[in-house]
């Protein structure tokens, strides 16, 4: 990755600075030639139009030796007419041939016919400039006594063209140097854009081999700062949500682990008392009763032990619906009082029942709400010794009913407290077994209440009893 990042930036550099330099160049040149052109027009017409020349030139064209004596006079002129000799010379023409008379240049006889030329045999000015040519230049005509003549000047280029050449290096040269400052500053840009994103790279093959230890800062605003608080926050999330998958797998191993466990306990009772039944056929009425009594007392376990699964397993997907409906609480205690009456009265507990306020009409799943209060009864005459005290208290205030159930029963220890609502969780399995309860008694019950929106609360010292409170909003669930 980080090579091709390098080679576009690279390329990308050298780009710019050679279409830059080139467009450079070009304007440069052009630049050049033109200024050179315009110069030599320039000093041309400031020369000859110069009164005191021209007047010298008619009257030498006037007199003896014309050609000679103009050619004398223009070379007066020469500095200010840049003739050097080499690249730019000066000529005396016959007016009417156009054949060298004199000059400063080598040539002899002819000249080649230039339009300029032309025009001035013709008795005109020649100031006409070809842009394309390899020449500048300008004739003009000079008619005396004695013939016509040609003043010419003619520059052949040649000092534009090494001004241009030599130009031209040094462009060459600002190229290459510019090329390489451009490779090596953006091998440096390169460096530090890849860096980072290289260490962004390695921490997100990291993340994908499931290690979130190290988290890359650099520490800058840039984009590239955002882009990686975006990654550490993306990681942060997956990593939470790796752990809850992993928590709940975990949960769902362990269930599947209990439910087994529940399911087996029960089957493995029924089946050694079935084949003792079957393979002594001569026991005692009585003993085979009572065997037969077991055998369907441990169905009876398992039948709520599924039954129980099933409401949690509804709860869990959503598809149990629950009969909201205004309806009196007080009632509901009332009823729960009296039908666990028996029962209580049956382990000789005393068993009370007292409303500390009046209690409100309420919205909720009025035989959802009396499955957990017997529920919370039913605890606590299974989990208080014979003669025991139980109580039913209930009151509310503004926005809430609360019902607790006390008893002065054998208590749970402060560790499991959190635990009893866990499903198939008991402090004393064998206990809770023997009166017949599943461990799902308490997260059935907490499941109702959630829906309710209320809560469940459980206090307990191991020893002296315990006391279990539930509230439920006197609206409801508001979402219904
Ligand atoms: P179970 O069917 O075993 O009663 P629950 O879910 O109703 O299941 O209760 C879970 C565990 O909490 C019980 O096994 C018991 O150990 C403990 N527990 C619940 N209520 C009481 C209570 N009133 N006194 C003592 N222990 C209790």
């Amino acid at each position: 990755m980080n090579k091709s990042l390098y080679s576009k930036l690279v390329f990308i550099m050298l780009l710019i600075i050679l279409s830059l330099m080139s467009v450079v160049g070009a304007f440069l040149m052009n630049e050049i030639r033109s200024f050179y052109l315009d110069d030599f027009y320039e000093k041309m017409k400031t020369v000859f139009e110069n009164q005191g020349l021209a007047n010298d030139l008619y009257s030498a064209a006037d007199g003896p030796d014309a050609a000679k004596h103009m050619a004398e006079i223009v070379q007066l002129y020469s500095g200010q007419l840049g003739i050097d000799s080499r690249s730019r010379n000066y000529y005396i023409l016959s007016g009417d041939t156009g054949a060298v008379l004199g000059g400063s240049g080598s040539e002899e006889g002819e000249l080649a016919m230039t339009p300029n030329i032309t025009t001035a045999i013709g008795g005109e000015e020649g100031y006409i400039s070809v842009q394309s040519a390899d020449y500048m230049d300008v004739a003009l005509p000079i008619s005396g006594s004695t013939g016509n003549y040609i003043v010419y000047i003619i520059d052949n280029k040649s000092s534009v063209r090494e001004l241009s050449s030599a130009m031209f290096e040094i462009i060459l040269e600002a190229l290459l140097i510019g090329l390489a400052i451009a490779a090596l500053l953006s091998l440096l840009l390169a460096k530090t854009m890849v860096t980072p994103i290289q260490s962004l790279t390695r921490a997100a093959e990291r993340v994908a081999a499931g290690d979130f230890s190290q988290k890359p800062d650099f520490g800058s605003e840039d984009e590239i700062g955002i882009l990686t608080r975006t990654f550490n926050s993306m990681a942060g999330q997956l990593e939470d949500t790796l752990n809850d998958l992993t928590k709940s797998e975990q949960m769902r191993r362990e269930f599947v682990a209990n439910v087994s466990h529940e399911l087996r306990t029960p089957i493995t009772s029924i089946r050694s008392y079935a084949e003792t039944l079957m393979e002594n056929s001569d026991l005692p009425p009585q003993t085979e009763r009572d065997f037969l009594g077991v055998i369907v007392k441990e169905s009876d376990r398992m039948t709520n032990i599924v039954s129980d699964l099933l409401t949690l397993s509804r709860f869990d997907a959503g598809s149990i619906e629950f009969q909201f409906e205004r309806f009196s609480i007080k009632k509901a205690i009332s009823d729960v009082y009296n039908s666990m009456l028996m029962e209580a009265q049956k382990h000789n507990h005393k068993f009370t029942l007292e409303f500390k306020t009046e209690l409100p009409e309420i919205v909720g799943d009025n035989a959802r709400i009396e499955q957990v209060l017997i529920n919370m009864v039913s605890n606590a005459v299974k989990y208080t010794r014979d003669g025991g005290r139980i109580s039913i208290t209930a009151g509310a205030n503004a926005d809430a009913v609360w019902i607790s159930v006390r008893d002065n029963g054998i208590g749970i220890p402060t560790e499991d407290v959190p635990k009893v609502f866990d499903r198939f969780y008991r402090v004393d399995k064998a206990r809770s077994r023997e009166s017949g309860g599943t461990g799902l008694g308490l997260s059935i019950a907490k499941e109702i209440v959630t829906r309710h929106n209320g809560t469940i609360a459980l206090d307990s010292k191991i020893g002296k009893g315990t006391t279990i409170t539930v509230t439920f909003p006197v609206e409801g669930p508001h979402e219904n």
